[in-house]
């Protein structure tokens, strides 16, 4: 089948050529975002391989279906930027890759907490700098701790046994309780629980209407002073403005952040040479006690191997008729 890959990198081209050699199929790589006016770019491919920043509302999918596209092929878990009611309208099939390395996106929780209790950032910088101080460095144990995990699937299932093994105690919320978190003794309670009880709250749920802004002004006043708060999720998870605040009154003591509600256009660029117009974002680079990846946590060599595997496995079952159901969102 002919594809074309919007938002390509380097990497893509590089991890979706090399498994291509088992499916020959044709692809093509365009570094544009996937947006109503880039769909031109499409020449005779009936299918799309996009990723998290690409824009799959109800007029770029009405646009595919005129082009002919046929398959929406996310190289990504989450798919909150598709309109999968409008897919079904057009007769567009979209699938996703459901999991291609959950453990990628807890590690990079994982190295959020760390890196921001021990201001590894900081301290890099002195020594570069001959400053050996450690004057302000200073963290505390996680062991004794406790944590919230707010979802508690693939990714929320693998930081739990982290941080436990870490001798921290794993508290949880989701709305569907994770038999192997229970089995591990992890304690489901009620979000304000979660709130008033956590030292480091963790988000792993997906991108929804109920999780849109579900940490906003009110749930940051139910929580401890100083809370650290980690988001690899979505960034839309985290109403951004009322954290600047919570960030001013020390409420968050610590903000790290993979995933920003503002993102498009901004990660997975290099814009260092122009200047960054979004002025929350720049608010949030001002804080020392805040650390910003730009989309990274799915950025292992295991995973991008099983992304494009599976979603080139995937292209040749649809392609054959064969059954997608594990990886079919409409
Ligand atoms: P998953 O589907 O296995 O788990 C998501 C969990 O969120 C589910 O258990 C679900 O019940 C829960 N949830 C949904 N709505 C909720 C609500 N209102 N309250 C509480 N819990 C709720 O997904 P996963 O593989 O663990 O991934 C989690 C999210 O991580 C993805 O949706 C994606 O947005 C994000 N992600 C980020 C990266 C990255 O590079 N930073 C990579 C992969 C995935």
């Amino acid at each position: 089948m002919e594809i074309i890959f919007y938002s390509a990198k380097r990497y893509d081209n590089e991890y979706f050529n090399l498994s291509n050699e088992k499916y020959q199929q044709k692809l093509r790589f365009v570094e544009d975002r996937l947006t109503p006016e880039t769909v031109d770019l499409i020449k005779q491919e009936s299918v799309v391989c996009a990723f998290v920043n690409d824009v799959l509302d109800q007029e770029v999918l009405s646009l595919l279906a005129q082009r002919g596209v046929k398959l929406v092929a996310l190289r990504c878990a989450g798919f909150d930027n598709v309109d999968l009611n409008a897919a079904k309208k057009y007769n567009i099939k979209v699938i996703r890759v459901g999991s291609y390395s959950p453990n990628s996106v807890a590690e990079h929780a994982l190295c959020l907490m760390l890196a921001l209790n021990r201001k590894v950032y900081e301290s890099y910088n002195r020594v570069k700098d001959g400053n050996f101080s450690i004057d302000g460095l200073l963290g505390f144990d996680f062991s004794g701790k406790t944590i919230g995990i707010i979802g508690t699937g693939k990714i929320g299932l693998i930081l739990s046994r982290i941080t436990q093994a870490m001798g921290m105690r794993v508290i949880a919320y989701d709305l569907v309780k994770n038999p192997e978190c229970e089995k591990l003794g992890v304690e489901y309670v009620d979000i304000d629980t979660v709130f008033a009880q956590s030292d480091v709250i963790s988000l792993h749920c997906s991108l929804n209407k109920s999780t849109k802004h579900f940490i906003d002004a009110s749930a940051l006043n139910k929580m401890k002073g100083s809370v650290m708060l980690i988001n690899t999720s979505r960034g839309a998870v985290i109403d951004t403005c009322a954290a600047v605040e919570a960030l001013k009154s020390k409420k968050i003591g610590y903000l790290g952040m993979d995933v920003y509600e503002n993102e498009q256009g901004l990660f997975f660029e290099d814009l260092s040479c122009q200047t960054i117009e979004d002025s929350v974002f720049n608010s949030l680079l001002s804080f020392p006690n805040v650390l910003i990846t730009s989309h990274q946590g799915f950025f292992t060599k295991n995973a991008l191997e099983n992304i494009a595997n599976t979603t080139l496995e995937n292209i040749q079952k649809f392609e054959q008729g064969v059954d997608l159901s594990d990886e079919e969102l409409q």
